[in-house]
């Protein structure tokens, strides 16, 4: 159990008896705290255990996270989606596709210009249709 619960209930005991209580209520004050100190002691297990199982799903999550990722196909750090690739990014990835066809991977542009483009072209003019990258 807690040494500073413990020490504080013989506190409250010690100040009760020195105040001049009955004994019957010092009995009963005491009865009350030794209740509250097992239950402060089981809540402080019951706390550690909780400790603990959060850590090891905390671990499980970082470990299946990674394995997620993983399995993400890649092509060297492209995405291979839609006849194009795509790079990865903090939060999904990049606007514009990569040729597969080239073996540099230029960026492709959708085409026609500054329309919601009808396909992706990259310079050497390698076609593919114009998709986002799913989940976008
Ligand atoms: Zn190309």
């Amino acid at each position: 159990m807690n040494v500073n619960v413990v020490e504080a209930a013989k506190e409250i005991i010690r100040v009760g008896t020195t105040a001049g209580l009955s004994k019957d209520v010092i009995d009963l004050l005491e009865k009350k705290l030794w209740l509250l100190t097992d239950e402060m002691s089981l809540l402080v297990k019951k706390n550690a255990e909780l400790v603990a199982k959060a850590s090891a799903l905390e671990t499980e999550n970082s470990n299946l996270r990674a394995q997620i990722q993983n399995l993400q196909p890649v092509t060297g750090t492209f995405n291979e989606y839609g006849g194009v690739l795509w790079k990865r990014t903090a939060s999904g990835f990049e606007k514009f596709p990569y040729c597969k066809e080239c073996a540099h991977h230029p960026v492709m542009m959708g085409m026609p210009p500054n329309r919601r483009a009808m396909f992706w072209q990259c310079p050497s003019g390698h076609t593919a249709p114009f998709q986002d990258f799913p989940a976008k």
